[in-house]
């Protein structure tokens, strides 16, 4: 009934911007959403008048008209948005898990994301990139801030499967700082 209701009353607005609508609906992709909003009326106002009219609306890009596929592209165009999780762009875009694997499949099909974007999972990688990529300091002190054991091994991992970054600024890291470890330990020894 209420539906009904509103239904009627859309109607009775739309009286007097007919022309207008049908120029709107034949001649533009904007959506049937955004013209309830032009035209003061409800989303399915606009619905039935399209089909009461029988108006065949323009075939439109999905990307164009998506509106979470232009906030993905709004956020892959971000400086080091390869390094930004899966699981914080779902935050920042309220979508679950499924629907971005949807529209980020489109994007990448058409070639429009890099291959990296979206794939990064964990947050802690994803923070310990962020303090990487700013504030350049040792791995291993990112690794221990962000609570992170391997971030060494992700880096290397990384690397190796293309993902771009500047090499690490301090280099002795792991073994080369248990190999100087070593030295200053046979020093205190005596035997160098
Ligand atoms: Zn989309």
């Amino acid at each position: 009934m209420k539906m009904i209701a509103v239904t009627k009353r859309g109607k009775g607005k739309l009286r007097g911007v007919e022309d207008h609508l049908i120029k709107d609906l034949k001649n533009t992709t904007i959506s049937l959403r955004r013209l309830g909003k032009k035209y003061g009326v409800s989303y399915q106002a606009i619905f039935l008048f399209c089909q009461g009219k029988g108006i065949k609306r323009p075939k439109k890009e999905h990307t164009e008209t998506c509106s979470i596929c232009r906030d993905l592209l709004e956020i892959a165009k971000q400086k080091h948005s390869d390094f930004i999780s899966s699981r914080t762009i779902q935050k920042q875009l309220k979508i679950k898990p499924p629907i971005f694997r949807y529209h980020i499949s489109i994007l990448r099909r058409k070639g429009l994301i890099s291959k990296r974007f979206g794939k990064l999972r964990s947050v802690k990688v994803e923070q310990a990139y962020q303090i990487y990529l700013k504030r350049r300091l040792p791995v291993s002190t990112i690794g221990w801030k962000v609570g992170l054991n391997n971030f060494g091994a992700t880096l290397r991992q990384h690397k190796a499967s293309g993902w771009d970054f500047p090499a690490p600024l301090f280099i002795y890291d792991g073994d080369a700082r248990r190999a100087r470890a070593k030295v200053t330990k046979k020093k205190r020894k005596g035997s160098l």
